[in-house]
């Protein structure tokens, strides 16, 4: 029997982090739509073409693929394997189309998992990011400041941030994700699927035995 899981938090929350490291605990894979689309592009798989065609036309992958592509995923390397949703579904029709593709599958949702941190934090978080051109080293000037404003401590190079993390682009990007995200979270109660919400502000440690605690009750 397979454990599906789907993991939402907002930009800045350490989805990506917690994903990864809950999967590599539990033996899970990750399924991250945009991973999974490039590989079937990658491989020239049915699905990859018919992507393909759309990426080449600028149209966004419209969702019978995408869930095409998905469910290739479920039925092929993952058919052993639970996996952890990370990014997908972003929409409730995708998310009734995951539904009924798991339902197909005979694979249940373990659980819906939602990380939760104030956008005073995530707004820190994300606009305080800076890195370094030279080096690679990344900064935080709320939580991890370099020596000297501006300056990488490991080679002195000036450190900068990504057009994503200014102050108005990220309000934008929690704005979206809020707007996506609630009515899935509904939906999910609805259907009778846990959903458990996580405080996203403790240490990563700290979340990631939360997760894990509550995975194996
Ligand atoms: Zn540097």
């Amino acid at each position: 029997m397979t454990r599906d899981l789907i993991l939402f938090g907002p930009p800045g929350a350490g989805k990506g982090t917690q994903g990864a490291l809950l999967a590599e605990r539990l033996g899970l894979l990750r399924l991250s739509t945009g991973d999974v689309l490039r590989d079937a592009v990658r491989r020239g798989t049915a699905m990859g073409r018919e992507a393909q065609r759309y990426m080449d036309a600028g149209d966004l992958v419209p969702d019978d693929v995408i869930i095409g592509i998905v469910r290739d995923y479920l039925a092929g390397e993952a058919a052993d394997t639970g996996v952890i949703f990370d990014g997908f579904p972003r929409t409730l029709p995708q998310a009734k189309r995951l539904d009924d593709l798991l339902e197909e599958l005979n694979r249940p949702l373990q659980a819906v998992l939602v990380l939760e941190v104030e956008s005073d934090v995530l707004i820190k978080r994300l606009s305080g990011r800076r890195s370094c051109a030279g080096c690679g080293a990344t900064y935080n000037v709320y939580f991890d400041p370099p020596r000297e404003e501006g300056l990488c401590d490991r080679c002195g190079a000036a450190l900068s941030q990504r057009a994503d993390d200014d102050p108005a682009t990220v309000q934008r990007r929690l704005a979206v994700y809020a707007e996506q995200t609630e009515p899935l979270i509904v939906h999910y109660r609805k259907s009778d699927t846990d959903v458990h919400h996580i405080d996203g502000e403790q240490s990563v440690d700290h979340v990631q035995r939360e997760l894990v605690e509550l995975l194996e009750e």
